[in-house]
């Protein structure tokens, strides 16, 4: 039983994130989505938000479980047995942070490995911040998120 821990802020999920989640179940048994608690982005929504809305739209997907984690990710990747964590590689801009993250992690955790899958090219530009900005300005968002996600935004940014 291989699982792996696919860590990240999700503020919120987008269409990027879901499909990193739907190919990394297709390689790993099972795929531990960890909703972080602490790190240095203030965030649109609260924790409690961000795992709600990650449960809400990977619920069809098997072989997925969401939990929220704090502290260092090594620790909550030994925790759920996990062999590897998952990240998704965007652009020559997320090389250089993903790269010192995954050698540090080694350093903490040398018997675990950092799994890097390449962003769909339809998704290559997709961040949450870039969603937030445009959703912040009535833009419009669909297909880029899941349509809950769309709903949500448009509601805390008051068009609907
Ligand atoms: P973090 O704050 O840890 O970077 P994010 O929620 O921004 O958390 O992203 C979580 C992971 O998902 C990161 O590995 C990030 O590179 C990846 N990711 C985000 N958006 C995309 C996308 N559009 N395509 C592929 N991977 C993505």
């Amino acid at each position: 039983m291989k699982v792996a821990v696919y860590p990240g802020t999700f503020d919120p999920i987008t269409n990027g994130h879901l499909d990193i989640i739907r190919r990394a179940v297709s390689i790993f048994d099972r795929v531990v989505v960890g909703v972080a608690a602490d790190n240095y982005k203030k965030t649109l929504f609260s924790l409690e938000e961000r795992v709600e809305l990650v449960r809400s739209v990977t619920r069809d997907i098997p072989g997925v479980t969401v939990k929220s984690f704090s502290g260092l990710l090594v620790d909550f990747a030994r925790r759920e047995e996990a062999v590897a964590i998952v990240r998704g590689l965007r652009a020559v801009s997320d090389f250089e942070y993903e790269f010192q993250m995954s050698i540090m992690n080694k350093k903490l955790a040398s018997d675990l490995e950092t799994v890097f899958l390449m962003t769909a090219t339809e998704y290559s530009f997709l961040s949450s911040s870039i969603i937030r900005q445009a959703a912040s300005l009535g833009g419009c968002i669909h297909g880029l998120v899941p349509p809950e996600v769309e709903r949500v935004l448009l509601k805390r940014y008051g068009f609907l």
